[in-house]
């Protein structure tokens, strides 16, 4: 994801589940060692500096985690982002003999370096050897630093077209999401203002709070660029297991990869595929479906993705790719046709997609912004996130 797309990431699902069966809690002397031990042993006096400020503010803000780590298979871990003002993607981990792969790296060091302490505390202590970013956005990448700081030897993965995006927009759009702050800060102090209820006002100031120390742990960008790259597939071998990292094709971005395990029947996507309403600013709505559709041939049973819950089988992955395909063919029609988008905003309703009423999937949308963005009970509705993404359809209906 990308922008200002919160309320249109995805929610739950007879598949999901939810057991922690590492959920534990240490104490702060614990999760100091563990995280000061062997893992920061390369690092500078800055570096460590920063290092402890950095977990200092994750700690302080989350007064908790900022991730559900559960198990999907044997040596494999989903770390599901909780809400934040400003977003965080999911994580995938793989655990092999050795070290460990991490897949994306959120929008923020600190929550990089709090999904490192708990990688360590819940799941390995291994070092994370490779990073691999699914793809340019500023909520996958903006964390890669904390795992240079933690780590001492470690590659970032990603394909050529990921790396020449970073290299051109990463910047700018960082720049982007901080400028989003001091507006959204005004909003949220009003909404507290007129607010009767203490509820309210401490959501307010819990979102603020978030939005300031986001802007804090920012100041200080240092872009870390993928050191491996390729264009169509790299494999990283392991007597665990293999992880494929694979190109099909244009989708939410140029570069979008997948992560696949054959061995244990797990792909991680991205944001090509998950549980929100895809974000289409950046994005090729007419061969998106069809990639989807390519991944969907690789022999797995379970999605772990960029936002929201895992997925187990193909269904919403398949639900996702008919919603961008029914609404890309609706605004190419409408656009040919010489209406506007503001005609076909009226025009096409949530009601009138039929990829929004089979299966459930509107709903399914619905129910995971309510449970993975944070809303205090005020959402817009589903209409508003299609009307967003007619918008970007129709801006981009001519990229191949
Ligand atoms: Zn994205």
């Amino acid at each position: 994801m990308d922008g200002q797309e919160h309320f249109r990431h995805h929610s739950s699902s007879p598949s999901d589940h939810h057991a922690h069966p590492h959920e534990v809690h240490p104490s702060r002397r614990d999760f100091l060692r563990v995280l000061m031990g062997g893992a920061l042993a390369g690092a500078s006096i800055l570096e460590l500096a920063y290092h402890r400020a950095a977990w200092a503010r994750a700690a302080l803000d989350s007064g908790s985690k900022l991730f559900d780590i559960e198990k999907a298979a044997e040596g494999i871990y989903f770390a599901q982002a909780r809400p934040q003002a400003m977003i965080n993607c999911n994580a995938a981990i793989f655990v092999g003999a050795k070290d460990v792969v991490v897949v994306d790296a959120h929008s923020k060091p600190s929550a990089a370096t709090s999904l490192i302490g708990q990688i360590k505390r819940e799941i390995s202590e291994k070092p994370v050897r490779y990073v691999i970013n699914t793809h340019f956005h500023w909520d996958h990448t903006q964390g890669n630093h904390a795992y240079r700081v933690a780590e001492q030897k470690l590659d970032f993965i990603a394909s050529s077209a990921t790396r020449q995006l970073m290299s051109d927009l990463a910047v700018a759009r960082l720049k982007a999401s901080l400028e989003q702050v001091p507006k959204r800060v005004e909003e949220l102090r009003a909404r507290a203002a007129k607010s009767a209820s203490a509820e309210e006002k401490a959501f307010c100031a819990g979102q603020i709070r978030q939005l300031e120390a986001y802007q804090a742990d920012l100041k200080d960008y240092t872009l870390e660029l993928p050191t491996i790259t390729f264009e169509k597939s790299y494999v990283l071998q392991d007597s665990a297991h293999d992880l494929h990292i694979e190109f099909h094709g244009h989708a939410h971005t140029a570069g979008d990869v997948v992560v696949f395990c054959p061995q244990k029947r797990v792909v991680a996507t991205g944001d090509m595929i998950h549980g929100f309403l895809p974000f289409i600013a950046d994005g090729y709505p007419r061969v998106w479906p069809g990639t989807v559709q390519s991944v969907g041939q690789l022999e797995f049973t379970q999605i772990l993705p960029g936002h929201a819950s895992l997925q187990n089988g193909h269904t919403v992955m398949s639900n996702m790719g008919n919603y961008i395909e029914e609404l890309t063919a609706k605004v190419e029609e409408g656009k040919k046709a010489g209406l506007t988008v503001v005609n076909l905003q009226k025009r096409i309703t949530v009601a009138s997609l039929k990829s929004l009423q089979s299966n459930g999937y509107g709903e399914y949308i619905q129910r995971n912004n309510y449970r993975f963005t944070p809303n205090f009970g005020k959402l817009p509705p589903l209409q508003t996130g299609v009307n967003t993404n007619i918008g970007e359809i129709y801006s981009n209906l001519d990229r191949v």
